[in-house]
């Protein structure tokens, strides 16, 4: 093995939503900073495809495979490149709810409060708006919390096709508002991602260093086990040891455990940091599912996600409990969770050539209903004989139910208030196993070193200059996505390790 003869202030492991926002934020203070990205840059023609292609199966799925609760080999739809699973996002940044953070009652448990409130983040999740250049409206969604300014910039026009049916939910009196979308405004590269407003921003200071290729297998301990010494990644296939001063995590919530667990030695023999053995439990992912309906006329295949229904999120009126978020899926040729979803997209996908397929596409809307799900040390991540098991059970499933159920009253309610064209079935699919995108809570964030894995500051509790950053601190799971949470969360763990440096 080779060994690395710099010595870095700190090295950051992968560069999605949580470390390419790190980087970005530490960049300025002139420290020494290492990037280390499994992944390579994604070709522009391979981001944001807007085709009939991305029903190819598989399109961005990694080349590896995890294994459910069955043992079932499956291959997740997860991108390993600088920037991410933000490189393939919808761009959707949306702020949790105020109450998301506090302990709440589902019909199946209570969701855990956080350790931080809303009021601590508000901060930084404002930073983290200007930092992705969000497009938004405040306008009336009920659940808005409050917040210190405007959107950076004012959200998009509807596709029209789509404003018709905003006007159309208004009038059930509901409340549509605009889907807050980080934006580049650059036509060749439309959507704001970790790789552009992270890496890039970060890579303008000369001490900060990517090297892309460069996947950790390991983390190694000083003798006590009290410190990381030395960060083992295969770089182009070469086996080479890396030190700095603090190693922050974030490669996502299932691969941030997977590495901690595969570190384990003498002084950690159950993983790095696992004395509470909650490394890998507590696995989330938000249960989705799509509903597609007839549009009535063509459309181009090819807009943005642009409207939010929060009316529902904490419930309804013969239902007590969350049930969650729905928003419009944008045009359906370049949703690419949408491809693997719908029965009837996916399944035609197979067989139908590519302009029939397009022309279905084009003819129809479709819905995401979204809903949270509750931590549960049963569902997780483990290492078995070298194999990454990923075994999740959906949890608060009725609520989920009701949601896409009264979306499809909502939406036959609309078709009758408009006199539009009613459609005789809404075909709706949930988001199979290999849709992990979602995913969060592996190492959660927590007071008590004896339930949680991280510290409020997203340090380790068992290691010190050990942090993760990804979607592994979450404690809950609230029903919109996680992606901003991450990204604010990286900003302020980022001011503290200013401090600490
Ligand atoms: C198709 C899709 C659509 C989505 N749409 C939205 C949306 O609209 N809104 C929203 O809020 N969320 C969305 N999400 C979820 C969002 O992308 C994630 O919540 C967010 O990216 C999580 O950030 P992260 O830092 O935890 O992980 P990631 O962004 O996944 O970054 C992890 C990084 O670590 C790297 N890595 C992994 N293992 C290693 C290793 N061993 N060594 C070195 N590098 C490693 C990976 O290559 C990657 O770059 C979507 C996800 C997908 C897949």
């Amino acid at each position: 093995m080779i060994i690395d003869d710099q010595y870095y202030d700190v090295i950051i492991v992968g560069t999605g939503a949580g470390g390419g926002t790190l980087a970005q934020k530490l960049a300025p203070s002139g420290k020494k900073i290492l990037l280390l990205e499994r992944g390579d840059r994604m070709a522009l023609d391979n981001q944001n495809v807007a085709n009939v292609d991305v029903f190819k199966k598989e399109r961005y799925h990694a080349p590896e495979q995890w294994y459910d609760q069955a043992g079932e080999p499956f291959s997740p739809q997860t991108n390993y490149a600088v920037g991410g699973n933000t490189k393939i996002y919808g761009a959707v940044l949306m702020r949790m709810r105020s109450r998301d953070f506090d302990a709440v009652p589902h019909q199946e448990g209570i969701a855990p409060e956080w350790p931080l409130k809303y009021g601590d983040l508000e901060p930084y999740y404002t930073a983290a708006e200007k930092l992705y250049q969000v497009h938004g409206d405040v306008g009336q969604d009920p659940t808005e919390p409050d917040r210190s300014g405007d959107y950076p910039f004012p959200a998009v026009d509807h596709e029209p096709l789509i404003q018709k049916f905003v006007d159309a939910i208004a009038q059930q009196g509901l409340h549509p508002t605009s889907l807050p979308l980080s934006l580049t405004r650059q036509t060749d590269d439309p959507t704001g991602d970790s790789e552009v407003f992270g890496v890039d921003a970060a890579l303008k200071f000369d001490h900060v260093t990517l090297k892309t290729n460069a996947r950790v297998v390991s983390l190694h301990t000083n003798p006590s086990g009290a410190e990381i010494k030395g960060v083992q990644a295969e770089v182009d296939g070469q086996a080479i040891l890396f030190s700095g001063h603090i190693v922050v995590l974030a490669c996502g919530a299932v691969n941030s455990a997977a590495l901690m667990l595969n570190s384990a030695n003498e002084k950690h023999p159950d993983g790095l940091a696992n004395s509470s053995d909650q490394v890998g439990r507590n696995l989330m992912r938000h249960q989705m599912t799509v509903i597609v309906e007839r549009g009535g006329t063509n459309n181009s295949g090819k807009f943005p996600r642009s409207v939010s229904v929060n009316d529902f999120y904490w419930g309804d009126n013969d239902f007590e409990y969350p049930m969650g978020h729905i928003e419009n899926s944008g045009g359906l040729l370049q949703d690419v969770i949408f491809a693997e979803s719908p029965p009837l997209l996916s399944v035609l996908a197979q067989v139908m050539p590519g302009s029939g397929l397009k022309q279905l596409a084009m003819r129809s809307v479709g819905w995401w209903a979204q809903t949270g799900v509750l931590p549960d040390a049963n569902n997780r991540v483990r290492l078995q004989t070298g194999k990454l098991r990923y075994e999740f059970t959906p949890n608060n499933t009725e609520a989920h139910d009701r949601l896409v159920y009264r979306w499809i009253e909502t939406l036959k309610a609309l078709e009758r208030d408009t006199n539009a064209k009613r459609s005789a079935v809404y075909p709706r699919g949930e988001s199979p196993t290999q849709v992990v995108g979602y995913q969060s809570g592996t190492c959660r964030m927590g007071s008590d070193s004896a339930t949680s894995v991280l510290d409020i500051n997203c340090r380790t509790h068992d290691i010190d200059n050990l942090y993760v950053v990804d979607s592994s601190f979450f404690p809950s799971c609230a029903s919109v996505g996680p992606a901003l949470t991450v990204m604010a969360n990286a900003l302020r763990v980022g001011d503290r390790l200013l401090e600490h440096l």
